[in-house]
C-alpha cells in the first residue's frame, strides 16, 4: 500500500505535516514531502488513514 499526495487538490493546509510529522514534512513551498510511502505495517497505515482524515481537501490517499 502507497501513500499518495494529489497536488492538484493540495491546499497547503498542512494538517498532514503538522499533526503527522512522521510521515509528512513541510517543503519550502508549503507543499507536504511524504517521507515514508510505502505503509509496511498497520502503525503506518493507521498514521496514514488518520492523516487522511484530517486532510480538508481529500488530497492524501492511500493506493493499493
Ligand atoms: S492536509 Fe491535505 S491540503 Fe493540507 S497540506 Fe496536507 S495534503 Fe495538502
Amino acid at each position: 500500500m502507497k501513500l499518495k499526495v494529489d497536488y492538484k487538490k493540495c491546499e497547503k493546509a498542512g494538517e498532514c505535516y503538522y499533526n503527522h510529522n512522521a510521515l509528512f514534512e513541510r517543503t519550502d513551498n508549503g507543499f507536504p514531502k511524504i517521507l515514508v510511502e510505502d505503509l509496511t505495517t498497520d502503525a503506518l497505515r493507521h498514521e496514514a488513514a488518520e492523516a487522511i482524515e484530517v486532510c480538508p481537501t481529500g488530497a492524501i490517499t492511500i493506493e493499493e
